[in-house]
This record gives structure tokens, C-alpha cells and sequence, in this order.
């Protein structure tokens, strides 16, 4: 999979902005059409219901059947948190307000719109690194530009901002007032930070999300 092929134009039912098509089925029995949307703003899942006595449009708010743990370096996440603070960038313009962009050099099919992703900076010259945000993937796109300092990056990857560890957008630059739960923290709670993309619990990361401050 290298990202979706756009969907129709829908309009979320949440925010009333475009969502994006995410994946279909059709239910033979029923003999109905179910298409899955994800928000390209709040990020919000619903799907479209066509067949059977009307058509309908449904919220919907399952529970999420895994997270991915992305790592990067300090360096690079400092240059996202930055543009998503200050927005100076052309690329982040593109997108609404609230969005961190994050990239991804290779494609698998674990990553898609729609599912929930922790960012971890890994360890650096100011600290041990640890768990820095996390959010829900709006999309995934091909991406042929530069953005971060260091890194070749051929999917971007936005991220609709809904927690942050203590510290970060208080003081995006002291970052001895950051406190983000550190890779020993992880481990209490069974996740293990090993090389690659890694893919976390339904449990495992709805303990994660605790670890960080809810955005407002
Ligand atoms: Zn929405």
C-alpha cells in the first residue's frame, strides 16, 4: 500500500471538513456497501452505509486494533515541533492548524489514516529521549521535498495532535523542562523500544496515552 486512492468527497460528520476514503467493503448478505472515512481535519472515523432501506452516514468509534510507535531524533522533531508551534513552513500551511508533520522513509501496510501514533525521541546530548506525543494519522502521502534537517523521508505523514508529555509546548526550546516518560517507563508497562516501526497493544497504548498531557 502507498497511500489511498482519494475518496469521493464526503464531508465529516464531526467538523463538516473533506474526509478521505480509507477502505470498503461490500456485506453480500445484506447486500450493502460500507465505505470508511477518516477526517482529513479532526481526524475522526465514520463510515457510509449504501444499500438496505437508506443510506447512512455513522460514526464510528471503535476501538482502535493497534498503535505505531514512530522514533526519530531530537533534531528533527524539534524542526516539526517548531513549524507546528509557528507555522512558518509552506508544506505545514497546507494543512489546518494542529497538525505535526512526521515522515516515514518506507511504506508498510500497518500504516494508514486513521490509526493512533506515538512519536519517541530517541536518546540525545540533552537527555535519555522518551515518549513526546501522540496523535492519529489523517493520511499518508508520497513525499519528494525536504522538510526535516537530516534524513531522507519519502512518506509524509500528518499527525492530528492530541497529547503531549509535560514540558514540550510550555517550552519548546528548554528542553530541561521537558519530561518525557523515558524508555525504562515503557518497559514497566511492557512496551519494549527496539529498532523499526513499532506496532503497540490496544491495552499497552491507551497506557501510553495516560503518560501524556491532553492538548488545552
Ligand atoms: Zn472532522
Amino acid at each position: 500500500m502507498t497511500g489511498q486512492a482519494p475518496g469521493f468527497g464526503l464531508k465529516c460528520p464531526y467538523c463538516g471538513f473533506d474526509a478521505r476514503k480509507v477502505k470498503e467493503c461490500y456485506i453480500a448478505e445484506k447486500k450493502r456497501h460500507v465505505v470508511y472515512y477518516v477526517c482529513m481535519s479532526c481526524g475522526n472515523r465514520f463510515k457510509h452505509v449504501v444499500g438496505g432501506r437508506r443510506e447512512v452516514v455513522v460514526k464510528v468509534d471503535s476501538p482502535d486494533s493497534y498503535y505505531l510507535l514512530f522514533k526519530g531524533t531530537l533534531e528533527n522533531f524539534l524542526f516539526s515541533l517548531r513549524d507546528f508551534a509557528e507555522r512558518r513552513s509552506e508544506l505545514i500551511r497546507q494543512f489546518s492548524a494542529g497538525i505535526f508533520l512526521w515522515g516515514a522513509s518506507r511504506m508498510d501496510s500497518r500504516i494508514k489514516a486513521g490509526i493512533g501514533v506515538f512519536l519517541y525521541v530517541t536518546k540525545n546530548q540533552y537527555n535519555e529521549g522518551g515518549l513526546a506525543l501522540y496523535g492519529r494519522l489523517l493520511d499518508v502521502k508520497k513525499f519528494s521535498g525536504r522538510y526535516w534537517p537530516s534524513g531522507k523521508w519519502n512518506y509524509l505523514l500528518p499527525i492530528r495532535v492530541e497529547r503531549v508529555a509535560e514540558g514540550v509546548l510550555e517550552s519548546p526550546s528548554d528542553l530541561a523542562k521537558w519530561r518525557l516518560p523515558d524508555r525504562r517507563r515503557l518497559e514497566e508497562l511492557g512496551v519494549r523500544i527496539l529498532p523499526g516501526i513499532r506496532t503497540v497493544k490496544p491495552e499497552q497504548g491507551e497506557k501510553l496515552k495516560n503518560l501524556l498531557k491532553p492538548l488545552r
